[in-house]
């Protein structure tokens, strides 16, 4: 049985569903990736709101090619999945979100990282099932959605994944919110959000209300 049909047996078509991506939604993804690239030989500017492009070889301050950057970004998974720091407000929110939602984290990591970024979370106290998914989430969102009674609200910080929910699950509250507050000032609401937040307790005010209208 693979995490999301564990996820889909366990839930209860009644309850709300919260999915929340990883990277810039719970964890600290672009710290710590520029920590680890620096232990590597690479910086990154962020003079975009993309990675591609914006990490620089540091002895000759070259841009890496896309190639070296996704290698980059293999690597730091395979180093460092285990120890990403949480956002501010994380946890307080996550607990007082448990008893109106049922939580999953819905998470672009390759499948061989996705026990050890459960196991990271839980012992961070975020202690909630971690989907691993490859490419756009809009497939898997919507066999969530699937014969489900209850709203469903999906988080995340690229416009790409809302654009793909939007055309899958349509029916789904899509909140755009970017953690990092430098990602945060250089990227507009994604056009197939319904609404952009990028603080865990505005956030939390939010969803409460979304399911007691
Ligand atoms: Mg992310």
């Amino acid at each position: 049985m693979t995490s999301i049909e564990r996820f889909i047996a366990e839930i209860s078509p009644k309850r709300p569903i919260l999915l929340l991506d990883a990277d810039e939604v719970l964890l600290r993804f672009v710290e710590r990736l520029e920590v680890h690239l620096l232990t590597c030989g690479y910086e990154i500017r962020l003079n975009s709101f993309q990675l591609s492009g914006n990490i620089y070889r540091q002895e000759t301050g070259i841009p890496a090619e896309p190639l070296t950057v996704k290698e980059l970004i293999a690597g730091f998974f395979d180093a460092c999945s285990h120890d990403v720091p949480l956002v501010p407000g994380v946890t307080e929110a996550l607990s007082s979100l448990s008893a109106p939602y049922d939580i999953a984290i819905l998470s672009n990591i390759p499948d061989r990282c996705r026990a050890r970024r459960e196991a990271s979370l839980r012992s961070q106290g975020i202690n909630f099932p971690v989907l691993s998914n490859q490419g756009g989430k809009g497939p898997i969102v919507a066999r969530v959605a699937a014969h489900h009674d209850a709203p469903i609200v999906f988080v995340d910080d690229l416009p790409p994944q809302h654009k793909s929910v939007a055309q899958y699950a349509p029916d789904i509250h899509r909140v755009h919110f970017v953690a990092d507050p430098r990602l945060a000032s250089m990227i507009d609401k994604a056009e197939h959000a319904h609404v952009r937040i990028d603080d865990w307790p505005t956030l939390t005010h939010h969803l409460r209300n979304h399911v007691m209208e």
